[in-house]
């Protein structure tokens, strides 16, 4: 049985593996077809995690609306259950959206430098892992242990190709961008995992386990998008699809493991 603490440590190494990826912006080898490929491999992931996220909260209002209908529960707490899923959800597509649209607004009065791109994209990665954090967090306060454990391997192989998106911006620079800067956009996207992580821990309700869940997985369905229109410029649809086939397969091996392990 995991402790706290080492919960909250496995979701700082679940955000901070945006780290892996930062250094891409130093080596000039990845052609865009390898990181396209990389992409899509990260998209698979997330399909993964956004089905077993969403089925996680789905199960949870379901049967609250089941048990009220055969008379067995009560209507107030089914609605109380299914507002937070459908709430979730809504905030998690709509909410970043708004988020970047103002962003993105701001942004183009000043000057846009690669070094403020990738800021900009790192603060958007940033919102987005820290949904992540609390869906571990509620996972592991439910006692979900094994879905929490499955959203740390997941969301750590996929925070690593984030790393890729952030210095994307910044690969067609002649001057190498410095250590700090690599450091500072880590922190930004990487940074809230870890926060997410231990303010979804403090405590657990029926509402806010649904709600994280519903969040992030709305969130997540709004960065796959995303994702897939960088990925489209990158490489041809076959390598995009082959590497949204190996991110669902590691998916399902990584729940595998977890099973097996007997989490
Ligand atoms: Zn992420």
């Amino acid at each position: 049985m995991l402790n706290l603490v080492q919960m909250v440590l496995l979701g700082a190494v679940a955000g901070f593996t945006i780290f892996i990826g930062l250094p891409v912006a130093l080596v000039r080898g990845l052609n865009s077809k390898q990181r396209g490929f990389l992409n899509a491999l990260s998209i698979g992931i997330l399909v993964f995690i956004v089905v077993e996220i969403l089925h996680s909260s789905w199960e949870t209002v379901s049967s609250s609306i089941t048990a009220a209908l055969k008379g067995t529960g009560s209507y107030g707490t089914a609605l109380t259950l299914a507002l937070p899923m459908f709430g979730g959800l809504a905030l998690g597509l709509l909410g970043l959206s708004r988020y970047e649209n103002i962003y993105m607004n701001k942004f183009q009065e000043i000057p846009a430098s690669p070094f403020r791109i990738a800021t900009m994209i790192a603060l958007g990665i940033g919102a987005h892992n820290f949904s992540e954090g609390l869906a571990i967090g509620q996972s592991y306060a439910s006692g979900a242990l094994s879905l929490a454990l499955i959203l740390v391997v997941g969301f750590g192989v996929h925070n690593a190709t984030e790393g890729f998106g952030i210095v994307a911006p910044l690969t067609g620079e002649k001057h190498r961008p410095p250590l700090t800067f690599l450091a500072k956009v880590g922190v930004i996207g990487g940074g809230p995992t870890f926060i997410g992580t231990i303010v979804g821990s403090m405590f657990f309700s029926t509402f806010t386990y649904v709600l994280f869940l519903s969040l992030a997985g709305g969130a997540l369905i709004y960065v796959i998008m995303i994702m897939y229109v960088a990925g489209k410029k990158q490489a041809t649809n076959d390598v995009l699809m082959l590497g949204v086939f190996c991110g669902l397969v590691l998916g399902f091996l990584a729940d595998l493991g977890v099973s097996i392990l007997g989490i």
